[in-house]
């Protein structure tokens, strides 16, 4: 018979949605509140700790950002481009890269509490930093909607919110599996709990579910994500592997999101699988390739295969991971010249694995591509390029190549100057987008669209997203939903 417990409100998982969650219920007034944790306590906080966690928000512009950011000196700010970011624009953006999948009533909720999801942070004790900018003219460019990161990054919020939480009295539990669920889909009563010294039941009047996706299981990926999905390189914890996803469909969640679908990035080739560490300045993992559109990809067969420049990295790079993946070997090389590689912004590609040559041919040789394919690809590029356009390396600046398949639709310079630069690249998934149904106030549904009583869920777990994401929606959509989750888990008579 196993050892029974008894608290206000379970959390399941350690990551960021999962203190939001049990800030906000503590807050609302839960007296007792245990976050479980399957990672040991060294890999606790989930995909965060890999991550500069950047938020994407409705603001009005450059002077409501520096209200955020009060050490900004008044010279910073005004190098600063940084234009409004309406309530219109997000849910414009959420809407056409999901090509208009994603569930609306929960898009315009995600958009109408992006803003005061930050500024709750921020009232809890979390700090922001400003993101990387392309510096043009002595002029600092944002990109639109992604302005803002916590300091430390993503390991600098977790431990700020672990502070926060540790104060508040909620503890976290790690090495803390969770293995089912105590009642059923007419009320949901706690969880059971794996530990090394045996498992025990701890009931609760309501639980959240914070357990993340499912990519670190290469077997589901495999299942849902279609052909070449185990292959991917896990860019972030090692610890989701979809088992609580699975026991919430078992009991009756309804699924949403796109199953087939997740977010899937270009990175360094020589990366490790799982756990890939941050830069050493918390802006981003070590292992991100996200300068391509400046340069062209090929694959090993010497051959370019997407629209580099489609849009801006935002918007794109969630996706580029999965045209790397369809590519023989499931490896890339993105190709820059010595003027593209200066664009880079400050830090990108540090540390990564790269080749260098004096002329094309070299280049491909070293990289074990075939000499005259890899030239006629860069020489049928450059003739392509549209030299009656200027380039703006900030905006879209429609400076496109023109004849040739697949077209790069922005930011088509040539690539001339001497010495050429390789970065072989393969396919890292990030999070998964097929997981379950919750309406506006985090309730997980069942298949009747029914709320199930006492459950309630934010995060990776919940399915969202469709074929891409805006980038840096993932932080933002897990405050919206884990505060709303937390208040109404706290408010429920059990
Ligand atoms: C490299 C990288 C960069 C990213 N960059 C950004 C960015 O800049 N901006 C952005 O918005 N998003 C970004 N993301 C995505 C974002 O980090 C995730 O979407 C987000 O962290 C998900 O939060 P979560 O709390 O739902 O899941 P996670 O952070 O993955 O946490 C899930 C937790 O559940 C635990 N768990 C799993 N199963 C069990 C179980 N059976 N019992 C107990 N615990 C369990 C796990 O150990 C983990 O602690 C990035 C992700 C990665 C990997």
């Amino acid at each position: 018979m196993s050892r029974k417990e008894k608290c206000d409100i379970v959390v399941i998982g350690g990551g960021s949605a999962a203190h939001e969650a049990a800030v906000a219920a503590r807050e609302a007034g839960a007296e007792r509140v245990i976050m479980l944790e399957k990672a040991p306590k060294s890999e606790f906080g989930g995909n965060a700790r890999y991550s500069h966690t950047g938020f994407r928000f409705a603001y009005d512009g450059g002077k409501e950002i520096r209200e955020f950011l009060p050490d900004v000196s008044a010279a910073e700010f005004e190098s600063w481009y940084m234009p409004p970011y309406t309530r219109a624009n997000f849910l414009a953006d959420l809407m056409r890269v999901t090509e208009r999948r994603i569930d609306p009533e929960l898009a315009n909720f995600i958009v109408d509490n992006s803003n005061a999801g930050v500024r709750w942070m921020i009232e809890k004790g979390i700090r922001f930093e400003r993101e990387k900018s392309v510096i043009v003219g002595g002029k600092n460019y944002f990109e639109p909607g992604a302005v803002i990161m916590p300091v430390g990054g993503g390991l600098g919020q977790l431990l700020a919110w672990r502070e926060i939480a540790d104060s508040m009295g909620i503890e976290l539990r790690c090495d803390s599996k969770v293995t089912g669920f105590l009642g059923s889909e007419h009320c949901v009563e706690g969880v059971r709990v794996l530990t090394a010294e045996g498992e025990y039941d701890l009931t609760a009047r309501a639980v959240i579910c914070c357990s993340g996706g499912f990519q670190a299981s290469a077997e589901m990926r495999a299942r849902y994500l279609g052909p070449g999905a185990d292959f991917m390189r896990v860019r972030g914890s090692k610890h989701n592997t979809g088992e609580v996803l699975q026991m919430l469909i078992a009991m009756g969640a309804k699924t949403a999101g796109h199953w087939q679908g997740a977010h899937e990035t270009p990175i360094d080739a020589a990366s490790p699988d799982g756990a890939i560490p941050l830069r050493d300045d918390g802006h981003g993992n070590s292992a991100n390739r996200y300068e391509y559109k400046f340069g062209v990809t090929v694959n090993t067969l010497g051959q370019r295969f997407y629209d580099e420049g489609e849009n801006k990295h935002s918007y794109t790079y969630a996706k580029t991971g999965r045209a790397v993946l369809a590519q023989p070997g499931a490896l890339a090389h993105q190709i820059f010249d010595a003027t593209t590689v200066k664009l880079f912004r400050e830090g990108n590609y540090a540390g990564a694995t790269m080749h260098e040559a004096d002329t094309i041919r070299e280049l491909a040789k070293l990289i074990g591509l075939n000499p005259d394919v890899l030239a006629h690809t860069i020489d049928e590029y450059n003739a392509a390029c549209d030299e009656s356009v200027p380039f703006d390396p900030g905006n879209l600046d429609g400076k496109s190549t023109k004849g040739i398949t697949p077209k790069k639709s922005n930011w088509a310079v040539k690539i001339e100057k001497s010495p050429f630069r390789a970065y072989p690249v393969t396919c890292g998934v990030t999070f998964t987008f097929g997981g379950v149904k919750i309406n506006t106030r985090a309730q997980v549904l069942n298949v009747a669209d029914k709320p199930i009583p006492g459950l309630y869920a934010s995060g990776d777990v919940i399915g969202l997203f469709f074929h891409n994401y805006p980038g840096n929606t993932g932080q933002t959509r897990n405050v919206v939903f884990s505060r709303i989750a937390g208040r109404e888990a706290a408010a429920r008579n059990g």
